[in-house]
């Protein structure tokens, strides 16, 4: 059998980054810039109110109460400015430029908030509530790295120095497939022998999670002619594909029929529990690369955990490999499989300790629901005494 980690290798040594696009605004959330992104001008791009209020100079209130006349009005994308002069007030809004002459912002709240003239309670100091052209950003300055993952705010400031587009990698787009003549849509009835189709809903939500474009692309049956046809209208628009169940040893595995005559996918038995029989390879011109996984819920999902979502990130620009994994108590004696990697689903508490949930057969997607982590249980090992440290990756 091969080693978790000989194949995750073999996985991560097939996936290349996605090439960089020039992304619009408006595709570029999750995506991760490819450039580094510097500011054109300054920002602020010039001197303006922190508050609304009244423009002075701060020498004409160091007496107060004072009653000043009113000027000029400034709303914020205000352009024609007048002067403050000496003995004067301007009225001024939030993010309106600051009038030449004056040096501060007295706040409304400390005023009688006239329009005509001002009464002024309290003095304030040169620079009260001005924001400083260039005190966020100076022009030229860099405001985000290449590799940044690009987040709700990251995209605020890419639109924030002026920016239509810019060079991201996108996120990956990966079409998920799930096989089995016994597969239906939940939603509709069972009949015997049927089960609702869960691998697709999860395996797509964990592509989005790890920062990709899930496509659900349905279930095909079990016939391998349907799965190639299904392949080929997909791939068309997947960086990656993924499929669930027919890759076993029985009969009716379809994407082992399908898949394996053309030489470009491998089946091969990986020394873990769950989720012994794997496929991974590439399809296509373009070596889309395909992960086989197998059916069993809880397999499909540990699978993804530890091959899909590195060469997913590797895909995206950032080093894949194995889940980070941190050091726990087991509450419970653990028993495992000589010769293969264990990942038994467990709930990790807050204090450190980590117990296996009930449950750890590779169907019972229950448990795993119901669990927070993976405990690892090494391959040479098949025994773990209660109270002894584990490896644990939390989910
Ligand atoms: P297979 O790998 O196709 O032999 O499937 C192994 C087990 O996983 C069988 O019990 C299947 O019914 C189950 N299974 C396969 N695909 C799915 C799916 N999409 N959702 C839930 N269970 C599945
Ligand atoms: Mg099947």
């Amino acid at each position: 059998m091969k080693s978790v980690d000989a194949h995750l290798a073999d996985i991560l040594a097939a996936v290349r980054p996605l090439a960089p696009l020039e992304l619009e605004l408006e595709q570029v959330l999750g995506a991760t810039l490819a450039e580094t992104l510097t500011s054109p001008v300054p920002l602020p791009p010039f001197d303006n109110s922190a508050m609304d209020g009244y423009a002075v100079r701060s020498v004409d209130i160091s007496d107060v109460p004072v009653t000043l006349p009113v000027t000029d009005d400034v709303p914020a994308g205000s352009q024609e400015l007048r002067a403050v002069g000496p003995g004067h007030a301007v009225r001024i809004m939030t993010g309106a430029p600051m009038p030449a002459g004056a040096d501060a912002v007295v706040p409304v709240e400390w005023t009688d908030g006239g329009k005509v003239s001002v009464r002024i309670d309290r003095p304030v100091q040169a620079g009260n509530a001005v924001r400083r052209a260039g005190e966020d950003v100076q022009a030229g300055e860099v405001v985000l790295e290449a590799g940044t993952v690009i987040g709700p705010a990251q995209l605020g400031i890419i639109a924030g120095v002026g920016r239509r587009s810019v060079w991201a990698r996108p996120r990956p787009r990966v079409v998920v497939i799930s096989t089995g003549a016994e597969l239906v849509e939940p939603g509709g009835p069972l009949a015997l022998g049927q089960i609702w189709d869960s691998n697709s809903y999860t395996l797509t939500a964990a592509v989005r999670e790890a920062g990709g474009e899930g496509f659900r692309a349905g279930t095909v049956g079990d016939d391998p002619g349907v799965l190639l046809e299904q392949l080929d209208t997909q791939l068309v628009r997947a960086d990656a594909i993924i499929t669930s169940g027919g890759v076993s040893m029985g009969a009716y595995e379809p994407v082992k029929e399908a898949l394996s005559p053309l030489g470009t996918v491998r089946f091969e038995k990986v020394a873990m529990q769950p989720g012994m029989p794997q496929g991974f390879g590439v399809l296509g011109d373009d070596q889309v690369p395909i992960f086989a996984l197998p059916g069993n819920p809880v397999s499909s999902f540990v699978s993804f955990k530890l091959f899909v979502r590195p060469a997913l990130d590797k895909m995206r620009g950032f080093n894949g490999g194995m889940p980070e994994s941190v050091t726990a108590r087991t509450l419970a004696s653990l028993r495992s499989p000589a010769g293969r990697r264990s990942f038994l689903r467990g709930v990790l508490a807050p204090d450190g300790t980590v117990s296996p949930v009930r449950g750890q057969g590779s169907h019972q997607l229950a448990a795993l629901a119901a669990a927070n982590a993976l405990i690892v249980v090494a391959e040479d090992v098949t025994e773990v005494a209660e109270g002894a440290s584990v490896q644990v990756i939390p989910l």
